[in-house]
């Protein structure tokens, strides 16, 4: 299958039409407390026909027309009752970060998601090994922009260099202090020698900060 097919559909809404429908609509119950098609609005009293197994449009554009400011008043709720936004966080995002946790976790390559021995043991959804490596770069850029923005002007720079193998790697961490709390955030961690006229000296150095320095900026 192509990374097209498997691409997630790109979306304007923070949360699924189901999401806001749960939480904006009840059903409306007969007297005798049986069911009817119809679904109040609990914030308006509204209600709205909606069947069963059928989609959450017709609710959802209720609340799209009628309470403009859902998408924060669901977000206010959840960080109320839970301190966390996790009852939003999508099944389909829940699955790839946990796929991507135990890659992490375990130093294990990307191609272990689509191993048949692990599929067999796993009650995670099947994973594509292309798309989760777009997803550690996307979660790879979110971090450098978060860090890229708590960054002061001036800070210092702390290098940790080592030789495993015949590889020479440098890991450089950001030192500065914010509020008067000490931040030390590894900002890179990779071999610095790359070409066959690369040295191991200041020169590699230097070059090896201001080719990745930009990516906080
Ligand atoms: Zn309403």
């Amino acid at each position: 299958m192509s990374d097209t097919l498997l691409a997630p559909k790109p979306s304007t809404s923070k949360f699924t039409p189901k999401q806001v429908a749960v939480f904006y609509f009840k059903s409306l119950l007969t007297e005798d407390g049986d069911p009817t098609s119809l679904q109040a609005c609990k914030a308006c009293g509204k209600t709205r026909k909606h069947m069963p197994k059928t989609g959450y449009t017709n609710l959802v554009s209720h609340v799209r027309s009628d309470h403009l400011n859902f998408e924060a008043e669901m977000e206010a709720a959840s960080t109320a009752a839970t301190g966390t936004l996790l009852p939003w966080v999508r099944q389909k995002a829940s699955n790839r970060y946990a796929w991507l946790l135990w890659i992490v976790k375990g130093n294990l390559p990307f191609s272990f998601v689509e191993m048949a021995t692990t599929r067999r043991y796993t009650n995670l959804p099947p994973a594509c090994m292309e798309l989760l490596g777009c997803d550690m770069e996307n979660v790879t850029k979110a971090v450098e922009k978060n860090i890229g923005a708590m960054l002061p002007d001036k800070f210092g720079a702390i290098l940790d260099d080592w030789t495993h193998g015949t590889e020479h790697y440098m890991a450089v961490y950001a030192c500065f202090e914010l509020n008067g709390v000490r931040h030390c955030p590894l900002l890179s961690l990779a071999p610095i020698i790359n070409g066959p006229d690369d040295r191991l000296n200041a020169e590699s150095q230097v070059a090896a900060l201001a080719a990745f320095l930009p990516f906080f900026w």
